[in-house]
């Protein structure tokens, strides 16, 4: 089927739709509900589940061609989704799918620990059986939005007895219950959308598990590649939308994540700013400059194509190549050449805070200073995206790993 249908037909096919059931008075439950219903909030993923088993192009075309009708387009699927859908099982597909893409439940990310980010099948959170529920004790931390969620994809230590890699599961933990404990932590760019989790025998139901028992290494790795390619999409509506209960309850929703997210651009390096910047500062004539400028929106352009590759390839259905880690790279060394632009232009100034009347830019300048360094490290610091490089596409031999096929317990004693 997939190959007759074209951007044309399925824009046509949405449109008819949307016309026919949008309605501005529903809630954004509801339209939600319609939306999923029809196969029409990710068209991409398989009938069985709220899709309609279209190429992956086909989310991308639908969402505009939705929001070009004046209706909510947004749908939050995050990471979660994706992970979910693939690893399974169905009861946990059953379970969580639904209320994620109405927005509902909210998600957030239980993977780092203050040992354990980078080697993070070096996990020390343990869980253990208890009748019909597993108990949790450990710590997580960086965890984004947690501080909202209702649901986070946590990933824990069930066997200590099988090698590292082998003895984790990957869970879906309730957030609101006694023994879970966030606490927001503040960061130096002033903002605060990470938090410590702090888990003292917290319960989780017997069954919230993604994959299967001890095999959440997998699970794990596939939310991880997900993020890797495509960040954690922030689903907003940036186009009018017919007033009403639904778009005012998309524009909280969106108000909400983009309290968390709000410093994602400064956080990118703001190369949009170079030109005005440098105008603005009466540099724009300066050789070095000019030439700090070029390589950066060089940079950009090359690192856009590159994105642009990996979204062909996808479109293709083929599987993912290297591109993850390579944009991931591209986007961290345009971000540093943007900081470097930034600050050449601002001079000493450049450590002025927004508050002061002194401060270039009105402050964003220090905001993006202070942001940029969070770019390499999100998501898989730049060290382990060439370490993957070098490992998977380039036959590199792998890192060596002394423990890592003894026990854990004892691996981790060494
Ligand atoms: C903006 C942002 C959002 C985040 N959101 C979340 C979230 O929602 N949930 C969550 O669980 N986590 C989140 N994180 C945490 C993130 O996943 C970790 O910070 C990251 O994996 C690195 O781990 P770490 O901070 O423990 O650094 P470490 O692993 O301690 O690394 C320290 C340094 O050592 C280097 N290094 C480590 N191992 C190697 C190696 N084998 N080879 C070469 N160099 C190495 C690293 O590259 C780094 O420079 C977030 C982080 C940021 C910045």
């Amino acid at each position: 089927m997939n190959e007759r249908v074209t951007a044309e037909s399925v824009r046509a096919d949405v449109r008819a739709w949307v016309r026919a059931h949008w309605d501005p008075a529903m809630t954004l439950v509801q339209w939600r509900t319609a939306l999923l219903d029809a196969g029409w909030a990710v068209p991409s993923w398989p009938e069985r589940w709220f899709g309609k088993g279209l190429p992956a192009w086909a989310d991308d075309v639908v969402r505009r061609e939705i929001a070009a009708c004046g209706a909510v387009s947004s749908v939050p699927s995050g990471l979660a989704g994706p992970t979910i859908l693939e690893q399974g099982p169905d009861s946990t597909r059953e379970r969580f799918l639904r209320p994620m893409l109405t927005g509902e439940e909210v998600w957030c990310q239980l993977f780092s620990e203050p040992s354990a980010g980078s080697d993070l099948a070096g996990l020390t959170t343990t869980a253990v059986l208890d009748g019909d529920e597993w108990v949790l004790n450990g710590q997580k931390v960086w965890n984004t939005s947690a501080h909202h969620a209702d649901l986070g994809m946590l990933v824990a230590r069930t066997n200590w007895d099988a090698p590292k890699h082998q003895g984790i599961t990957y869970f879906v933990l309730p957030m609101h219950q006694p023994g879970v404990e966030v606490r927001p932590l503040r960061q130096m760019n002033f903002h605060s959308s990470f938090n410590e989790v702090f888990l003292t025998d917290a319960r989780i139901p017997r069954d919230w598990v993604v994959g299967a028992v001890n095999q959440g290494w997998s699970a794990a790795l596939a939310t991880l590649a997900h993020e890797r390619r495509f960040g954690v999409a922030v689903t907003v509506d940036r186009h009018p939308v017919d007033p009403g209960p639904a778009a005012e309850q998309a524009a909280a929703e969106a108000g909400e994540t983009l309290k968390v997210y709000s410093w994602y651009p400064q956080r990118a390096g703001r190369a949009d700013l170079a030109v005005p910047h440098a105008r603005s500062a009466g540099l724009a004539g300066d050789p070095v400059v000019r030439q700090e400028i070029a390589r950066l929106l060089s940079l950009q352009r090359v690192s856009q194509w590159t994105a642009e590759r990996a979204k062909s390839n996808r479109a293709l259905g083929r599987p993912p190549g290297p591109e993850g880690s390579i944009g991931k790279l591209a986007i961290s060394h345009v971000a540093r050449q943007a900081a470097r632009v930034h600050s050449r232009l601002g001079g000493a100034h450049s450590m002025l805070a927004g508050t002061d009347p002194h401060a270039p830019l009105d402050g964003l300048l220090a905001e993006i200073l202070m942001s940029v360094p969070a770019q390499s490290i999100a998501g898989g610091t730049d060290e382990i995206q060439r370490n993957i490089l070098g490992e998977k596409a380039l036959g590199l031999p792998k890192e060596p790993d002394p423990g890592k096929d003894l026990p854990y317990r004892e691996a981790r004693n060494r």
